[in-house]
């Protein structure tokens, strides 16, 4: 495994829609170990093929456990997603606004409206075919991921340009942009 360098815009990797995994080889396998190393050295809930500068349409997704033991885990804490060719196939007409980051954007926050709740059909690693429901934060970050390979990034969401501020690390900002996800 080896973690890869994370591409930023204005890389054009990152607005190229990704084209679907049809080889469930060696090579995807590498591609999905890396992003596993690569998200977790960068400290992000999620990642997406073109991000480590490859567009195939393969994500990676894990809420971490609180750091505190007095924290409620939220749902699927702990849990890892590896989602090949994925696709929302369902979601609630509801939306919820909340803080994102993306580790493409370096240095920035925004506020995004998502769909509540999403039905996903995606294949594993192995390219075995499932469908799942997320509601809350996670259903955010796969919206977030799925995104990214369609060449979509989260600020394009975004209207008002009131909505997007820069966090660098440190003062008070620091909080905020630990509230914010990073995918
Ligand atoms: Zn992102």
């Amino acid at each position: 495994m080896a973690v890869r360098e994370v591409v930023t815009l204005p890389h054009p990797v990152l607005r190229q829609r990704a084209r679907p995994v049809t080889d469930f080889g060696p090579e995807l396998q590498q591609l999905v170990d890396d992003m596993w190393e690569t998200m977790h050295a960068a400290h992000g809930m999620g990642l997406a093929a073109n991000q480590v500068g490859i567009p195939a349409r393969v994500i990676v997704v894990e809420v971490p456990m609180p750091e505190s033991d007095d924290e409620e885990p939220p749902p699927h804490a702990g849990e890892r997603f590896t989602l090949v060719n994925p696709r929302i196939s369902w979601h609630t007409r509801e939306t919820v606004t909340g803080v994102e980051g993306c580790l493409s954007l370096p240095g920035l926050a925004g506020e995004v409206e998502r769909y509540k709740e999403i039905r996903i059909e995606a294949q594993d690693r192995r390219g075995k075919r499932f469908t799942k429901r997320f509601t809350g934060w996670i259903a955010r970050i796969f919206q977030h991921e799925i995104d990214h390979v369609s060449g979509v990034v989260y600020t394009d969401h975004i209207d008002d340009p009131e909505k997007v501020w820069s966090v660098t690390p440190g003062e008070e900002e620091r909080e905020e942009a630990k509230a914010a996800i990073l995918a």
